[in-house]
C-alpha cells in the first residue's frame, strides 16, 4: 500500500495558501494542525474532510472499507442536494468486524463489496475511502482497486485519507489530490467551448448553486464541473477542458485550482457568492477570465448589464425588509467568507453587526472585515459558551446566525438563532440567497414565540401582594371547600380492597 506520508507533505507545502507561505520550513513539515491519535479521533478528521468534498458527487457509489462506524460518521453530513442521481446518498461499508481483521479478510470483502456495487447499481464509478482501521491493519486499497477496476472495467478510485493522519480539511485536500491523480483529465469531452469554466469548492448546500446557475446560463457561461455540488463523475473526468475556474471555498480544494492552472493552464480566482456585491464581483471575473481566454469580449458589457439588473430587483426586495429590521443587533458566529460577505448588504438595511467570528478567516478575510465594520473590536476569535451564554441571555443581540453547534446556546438564551452552515435548510448564494437570507432572519426575529417564551414560566410566576393576600372571609371558604372537596373523593383501589376484608 502507498503511504499517504508524502502526499500529505506536498499537501502541506502549499504555495497558493498565504498562511503556509508564511511559516519556515520546519512549521510547514508539520502542517495546519497536528494529526490525531488513532482511536481518539472523534470525528472531522481526515477520512471525514475527504467525504465532506466527494460525497456530493452524485452518481458515484461511495464505499467505506472500515469498520460501521466510520460511515455512521460520515454519511450525508453536508446538505447538499442533487438534480438526478441518488446513488450517492446510499450508504456502503464492507462494515469490517474484528473476526475480519484477526483473519485478515479485509481485502477479500472489500473486492467483494466493489462487485456487489457494479452489479446492483452499475454507477460510473466507485470511490473506495480508506480509514483508520483498515489502513493500520494495512489493506492494500490501491491494489484492489487497481485488480476491480481491471475486472469490471469501471473506474475504482482509492480515497487514501484515513482518519489518524489529520484534520478534516487535511482531507479534504487529499480528496482533491485523489481527483487529481485518478479522474480529471481521464475523459476528453467532445463539446469543449471558450465559455467552460469550472466552479470549485461549491458544494451545492440546499441546492443554493440552483441559484446562481441561471445567471451563468444567461451570460453563456457553461459550468463544466462544479465540485463537488450536484456534480457527475464525467463532468469532473472532463474538467480539464475548462477555461477558467472559480474557487470558492479556498481552504477546501485551494491545492485543486493550483494543480489545474500548472497542468492545464486553466486560470482561477478566488470569489464568493455569498453577498450581492460578491455576487457581482464574482460573475465580473468569470467574464473577465473567459474573454482572456478567447470568450468574444462583449460579454463583459452583458455582464454589467446582468449585474446593474440582478441587483436592482436584489435591493428593491432588501429594502422592504428595512422598516423591519432597522437597528436590529446581529451576532455571526461563523467565520470563513460569510464572515463579512453578507455583512454589507445587511448592513445596508440598517442591522447592527454586534460581532462577526474570525476563526476560520484568512487574512483577507479579515482586512475585508475591518474595511467594512470600520472597527477592530467587532472581530472575535471564538468565544467560550458561557460567555457567549452571558452575551445572549443579557439581551445584548436580537439574533445570532451560526451553526448548529451554537444552536443551544442561543436557544437556551432564548435568543433567535438561524443556522448559516453546512446543515442549514434555505439557499442563501447568489441574488436570490441574499434577499431569502434576510426574509430568514426576519422570520426567526419576529417569530411570536420568543414572546412567549420570556414569560415567567407558571411555576416562576411570582403573584402581586393583592392577589397574595385573600381577605379572611374568602380565604375560609376556601379551606372550606377544599375540604368538602377531599372528603368527597372516590375511595381508592386499595382502600376498597381494606374494607371489603
Ligand atoms: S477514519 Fe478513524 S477517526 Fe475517522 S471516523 Fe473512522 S475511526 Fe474515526
Amino acid at each position: 500500500m502507498h503511504s499517504p506520508t508524502a502526499k500529505i507533505q506536498d499537501v502541506f507545502d502549499e504555495p497558493g495558501c498565504e498562511i503556509n507561505r508564511g511559516k519556515d520550513d520546519k512549521a510547514r513539515k508539520e502542517g495546519c494542525s497536528k494529526p490525531l491519535t488513532p482511536g481518539a479521533a472523534a470525528g472531522g478528521c481526515a477520512f471525514d474532510g475527504a467525504k465532506i468534498v466527494l460525497q456530493p458527487i452524485t452518481d458515484v457509489a461511495h464505499l467505506v472499507h472500515a469498520p460501521i462506524g466510520c460511515e455512521g460518521n460520515s454519511w450525508d453530513n453536508r446538505g447538499a442536494a442533487s438534480s438526478g442521481s441518488t446513488l450517492w446518498r446510499r450508504s456502503f461499508t464492507t462494515d469490517l468486524t474484528e473476526l475480519d481483521v484477526v483473519m485478515g479478510q479485509g481485502e477479500r470483502k472489500l473486492f467483494r463489496a466493489i462487485c456487489e456495487i457494479k452489479e446492483a447499481h452499475a454507477p460510473p464509478a466507485i470511490f473506495v475511502y480508506s480509514t483508520c482501521v483498515t489502513a493500520l491493519i494495512g489493506d492494500d486499497i490501491e491494489a484492489v482497486c487497481k485488480r476491480a477496476a481491471e475486472k469490471f472495467g469501471l473506474p475504482v478510485v482509492p480515497i487514501n485519507a484515513p482518519g489518524f493522519v489529520g484534520s478534516k480539511n487535511l482531507g479534504n485536500k487529499l480528496a482533491g489530490e485523489a481527483l487529481l491523480d485518478h479522474v480529471i483529465g481521464t475523459v476528453e469531452p467532445a463539446d469543449a467551448g471558450p465559455y467552460d469554466i469550472n466552479v470549485l469548492g461549491e458544494f451545492n448546500l440546499s441546492g443554493e448553486f440552483w441559484l446562481v446557475k441561471p445567471l451563468l446560463d444567461r451570460l453563456g457561461i457553461r459550468v463544466r464541473a462544479c465540485i463537488p455540488g450536484d456534480a457527475r463523475y464525467l463532468d469532473i473526468a472532463s474538467a480539464h477542458r475548462a477555461r477558467a475556474a472559480m474557487l470558492v471555498c479556498s481552504t477546501a480544494l485551494i491545492n485543486l485550482a493550483r494543480k489545474m492552472e500548472e497542468r492545464w493552464g486553466i486560470p482561477f480566482f478566488e470569489g464568493s457568492f455569498y453577498g450581492i456585491s460578491d455576487t457581482s464581483e464574482a460573475l465580473r471575473q468569470i467574464a473577465k477570465l473567459v474573454v482572456a481566454k478567447g470568450a468574444n469580449p462583449d460579454i463583459i458589457k452583458r455582464t454589467e448589464a446582468l449585474i446593474a439588473e440582478e441587483e436592482a430587483i436584489a435591493w428593491k426586495k432588501l429594502v422592504a425588509y428595512r422598516p423591519r429590521l432597522e437597528g436590529k443587533r446581529l451576532l455571526l458566529n461563523t467565520g470563513g467568507v460569510k464572515s463579512w460577505s453578507i455583512v454589507h448588504a445587511l448592513m445596508e438595511i440598517g442591522v447592527e453587526i454586534v460581532g462577526t467570528s474570525v476563526k476560520k478567516s484568512t487574512v483577507e478575510d479579515k482586512e475585508r472585515i475591518k474595511q467594512i465594520l470600520k472597527d477592530e473590536g467587532h472581530m472575535f476569535e471564538s468565544m467560550a459558551p458561557r460567555e457567549l451564554y452571558d452575551m445572549l441571555s443579557e439581551q445584548k443581540v436580537d439574533i445570532m446566525l451560526s451553526g448548529g453547534r451554537t444552536q443551544f446556546i442561543a436557544l437556551k438564551a432564548k435568543t433567535p438563532w438561524l443556522d448559516i452552515n453546512q446543515e442549514r435548510h434555505h439557499p442563501y448564494a447568489g441574488y436570490d440567497g441574499m434577499v431569502e437570507l434576510v426574509r430568514q432572519i426576519d422570520l426567526a426575529i419576529h417569530n411570536p414565540i420568543w414572546c412567549q417564551v420570556r414569560e415567567p414560566a407558571p411555576w416562576e410566576y411570582q403573584p402581586t401582594v393583592k392577589e397574595e393576600l385573600p381577605d379572611a372571609q374568602s380565604k375560609t371558604e376556601t379551606a372550606h371547600a377544599f375540604a368538602k372537596v377531599v372528603t368527597q373523593q372516590p375511595p381508592t383501589a386499595s382502600a376498597t380492597l381494606e374494607e371489603g376484608r
